[in-house]
């Protein structure tokens, strides 16, 4: 799959997408934004993607924020988004919300729509809360596209997503194998991809792949590694770490592995499961500020793929995750798991970056060869 192709023309990809459906195409951030509903009334939603590119005009609109929210604003006063019809902000992150408001007033022609989701997943009246912002989304949908989403296309959209996420997991499955067929730059690469196209179109490229990498000779040993932090934009990171003779197995990444992590299941009242789809996701940062969840889920994958150590790659400024590290770094630390913190922003300054990760990389390698007995020497660049 030519996920850098996919990810690259991805305008060019919802302009024919538009001329060949006459369907809208909606933009989204969030991670808890109800990708059927939209999918069912016809639209395209995607995935807003920031992109680095010389900013001259987020200063004079947004303060002091991530370089995500910057370039977005930057981007969209550009009109690099301008296949965009609607723009949904789903309550969350308090500084995507600033980009949201910067392009609801620059643009009145968008169409625009503001969900709310509960900050407490798992409290006893979020699910009833989440169906009836449903509701409401869905009639916004409705005048918006001119027509009623009907019980058949939700069943239609339902059907889609449960299956882009089964075929997602599938790739997750097989990086869980030892010596794992597909790279994390790959897989990565395959996700983000995911997120800008119709998932009917992606599932048949996606089956495809899937074939084409059982076939696969798997690579050799490599130090396996979980990547955390914000969400990701490019598989730089990815592939200066295979660079260096490591891969990157899993993630925590709320545009990575949450993103497909678990389905709907189906109930006669479809608003209701999709609700319950959205509260019953990995616990993201932007929400897990009550029970800290998310820990003990990290922990969870870093046994079930066999990790050698984290990475934590934290965007500047972004603050969801920056209150997360002192539960995420205390879990690390007690567990005895090695990991390496840093910052970075939208792009990976490479001399830098690349000799922590070696560093870093040194540091494990003792205890890989120790307590797993390999018998070959890592090809680790000195
Ligand atoms: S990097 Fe952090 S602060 Fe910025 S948009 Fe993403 S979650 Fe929000």
């Amino acid at each position: 799959m030519d996920y850098k192709a996919l990810i690259a023309n991805r305008r060019s990809y919802a302009m024919d997408w538009k001329a060949r459906t006459g369907g809208k195409v909606l933009g989204y951030f969030d991670p808890y934004f109800p990708e059927e509903l939209a999918y069912a009334a016809g639209m395209l939603p995607v995935r807003m993607m920031a992109e680095r590119e010389p900013d001259t005009l987020s200063a004079k609109w947004i303060y002091s924020s991530c370089y995500p929210v910057k370039a977005f604003t930057n981007q969209f006063l550009l009109g690099r988004f301008d296949y965009m019809d609607a723009l949904v902000h789903v309550e969350g992150c308090n500084w995507m919300y600033n980009a949201f408001e910067v392009a609801m007033n620059h643009d009145p022609a968008l169409l625009t729509h503001f969900l709310f989701v509960p900050e407490h997943t798992d409290a006893p009246t979020s699910r009833d809360v989440l169906r009836s912002e449903l509701n409401v989304f869905k009639g916004k949908l409705e005048e918006w596209t001119g027509k009623a989403v009907s019980v058949e296309a939700l069943d239609y959209a339902i059907e889609v997503y449960n299956t882009n996420r089964k075929l997602l997991r599938k790739l997750y499955e097989l990086r869980r194998f030892y010596h794992t067929p597909i790279l994390g730059s790959e897989a990565m690469g395959v996700m983000l991809a995911n997120q800008l196209m119709d998932k009917a179109e992606m599932n048949l490229l996606l089956a495809d792949y899937i074939r084409e990498l059982e076939a696969r000779e798997p690579a050799g040993d490599r130090v396996r590694l979980m990547l955390l932090g914000s969400e990701t934009w490019s598989t730089d990171l990815e592939e200066m770490v295979e660079s260096l003779g490591a891969n990157i197995v899993i993630d925590d990444l709320d545009n990575g592995a949450s993103y497909c992590w678990n389905e709907i299941i189906p109930l006669e009242d479809r608003l209701m499961a999709i609700a319950l789809r959205y509260l019953g996701r990995p616990h993201s940062a932007l929400r897990d500020n009550n029970w800290r969840r998310r820990p003990q889920r990290i922990f969870e994958l870093s046994e079930d793929f066999m990790i050698d150590g984290v990475l934590i790659a934290k965007q500047i400024y972004c603050h969801p995750h920056g209150l997360d590290n002192y539960a995420i770094w205390k879990l690390l630390r007690e567990r005895g798991i090695p990991f390496h913190y840093f910052e970075r922003d939208l792009s990976l300054p490479a001399e830098e970056t690349k000799l922590r990760l070696k560093a870093f990389l040194h540091t494990i390698k003792p205890g890989l060869t120790r307590l797993m007995g390999w018998h070959q020497p890592l090809n680790l660049e000195v």
